[in-house]
């Protein structure tokens, strides 16, 4: 596939129209249907927006920064007079009123939004099997899952129906997808990204990050998307630095990390021998290189399952039948309605969430759950903290496996949960981390390798992701 990057400037080098482009696109998922990734597709209005466009390109008007390029969104962000369903039951009617920040900042960059992609049932689960539309398939083997909870938009990507694709991330739905599918994708940093249209489901850990073929085209999105914004009061007033420009910088003087509780049992041979030949590369080529350890890693799930599921019962609190979505028929009384809505309009794991989250947070638990857990939480981020002080970049794993089988976790969520160990992390310290592909299993199963950096140091994450990708590794599709 080619980079978003030199599609662009191809684009506005005048060698191919939108307009045919947006159709090969929709052929494309037309055809490929069968991986589910889309929940809508607007076809109509790409293929509107692509020859206004052109039609632009054709009296020689400057163009954003998109111009020329195809975008999926995940379906749990929200896009002005249209459905955002949230995979879910109690919102498959819900028309939002307003434009998340990303999308008016996609739409004025030039990019067409050509659908929504399919996602776990409010981005809860780590398959893109929780879906109220179906289970979405993995285009490497479409018997496997594409990871999740932003499977569709890392389906959309590596089955060529868009050039890029945004997802949420609140512990791994970025990276872990695009770990499965082979693309690279992007967790910001915590206040990175404006949140402002993303639904929530545990605003602390919550992030909106993008998803490309190469990490060019994730910097370029991110260049478009980053920055305050006046609507989140969580976003930090920092400068997002030209990310483009900082691919060109030799990233030697970066020091490199390898915590070793990422390496420990239960990593896929494969996946372990895989990173061990890129940071074998990497030392020859002349980078310091140092082992450390972050003990408090055995303790990330525990805690991001009490955090996330605490944060996810209180915002989903909100689904009551009278504000938004969904209401449930012929109740007796206001009680009842509730009751029904509720019962009717989530699925299983989102429910299993709520119990779990209004559990930890109640009188008599709460001591020994949640605030235990966010006790563990800030240790978590001055562990990391420490280990920035030292190096700048953590390799790892992003996965302990490739993409598993449709089904094969679906009736055990801990396993389920624990195909996110190596990425909860992350989101707990609110740091930024990048996924890249790095080859495939035997089988042909793609391979992720996640790059950790400091607050705001994305910068960092792509120019070592550049170098690895380009010097290193070669297109692994
Ligand atoms: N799999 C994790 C969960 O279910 C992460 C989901 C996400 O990042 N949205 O909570």
């Amino acid at each position: 596939m080619e980079s978003a990057r030199v599609r662009h400037q191809q684009y506005v080098r005048g060698q191919f129209r939108l307009t045919d482009v947006v159709e090969t696109y929709l052929a494309r998922i037309e055809t490929q249907k069968y991986l589910n990734a889309f929940i809508q597709v607007y076809a109509d209005e790409a293929r509107e927006r692509a020859r206004e466009l052109d039609e632009r390109r054709a009296k020689g008007e400057s163009l954003g920064a998109l111009a020329g390029l195809v975008i999926a969104v995940k379906d749990n962000i929200v896009i002005k007079d249209h459905l955002t369903t949230c995979a879910s039951h109690i919102l498959d009617h819900f028309v939002a009123p307003y434009h998340a920040t990303v999308v008016e900042k996609i739409l004025q960059a030039d990019g067409v939004i050509i659908g929504k992609t399919n996602l776990d049932e409010f981005a809860m689960g780590s398959s893109t099997e929780n879906s109220y539309f179906g289970a979405v398939r993995n285009p490497v083997d479409p018997e496997r899952v594409p990871g999740g909870s932003s499977g569709g938009s890392a389906v959309a990507v590596a089955a060529g129906m868009a050039d890029l694709a945004l997802g949420s991330d609140t512990g791994g739905s970025i990276r872990q997808p695009a770990a499965f599918c082979g693309v690279v994708g992007l967790k910001p940093t915590y206040g990175r990204v404006s949140r402002y249209g993303l639904v929530a489901y545990a605003s602390s850990l919550d992030q909106i990050g993008p998803f490309g073929h190469t990490v060019e085209d994730v910097a370029l999105l991110t260049r478009v998307i980053a920055g305050p914004d006046p609507r989140d009061s969580t976003t930090v007033p920092v400068e997002v630095p030209d990310y483009l420009k900082a691919l060109n910088q030799s990233p030697l003087d970066l020091t490199i990390g390898i915590p070793r509780e990422y390496y420990q049992e239960g990593l896929d041979p494969n996946i372990r021998e895989a990173i061990q030949s890129v940071v074998d590369r990497l030392r020859k080529a002349g980078f310091t290189i140092r082992e450390l350890h972050l003990p408090l890693t055995d303790y990330a799930i525990a805690a991001y399952y009490i955090v996330a599921t605490a944060e996810a019962s209180s915002n989903l609190a909100r689904y009551d039948g009278v504000r938004y979505g969904y209401r449930a028929p012929q109740a007796e009384d206001l009680q009842e309605m509730y009751f029904r809505t509720r019962s009717e309009g989530f699925g299983t794991e989102v429910k299993r969430r709520i119990m779990l989250g209004t559990y930890v947070l109640s009188a008599g638990y709460y001591e020994a759950y949640y605030k235990k857990a966010q006790q563990v939480r800030r240790m978590i981020k001055d562990e990391f903290d420490a280990a920035f002080r030292e190096v700048d970049v953590l390799i790892t794993p992003t996965t302990p496996t490739p993409a598993f089988r449709l089904g094969e976790k679906l009736d055990d969520p801990l396993q389920m949960y624990l195909s996110d160990i190596y990425t909860v992390t992350v989101n707990l310290a609110g740091i930024c981390a990048l996924n890249l592909p790095i080859g495939e299993t035997p089988e042909g199963l793609p391979i992720g390798m996640q790059l950790m950096g400091g607050m705001f140091r994305e910068s960092d994450l792509f120019r070592l992701g550049h170098f690895i990708e380009k010097q290193l590794v070669g297109p692994v599709h």
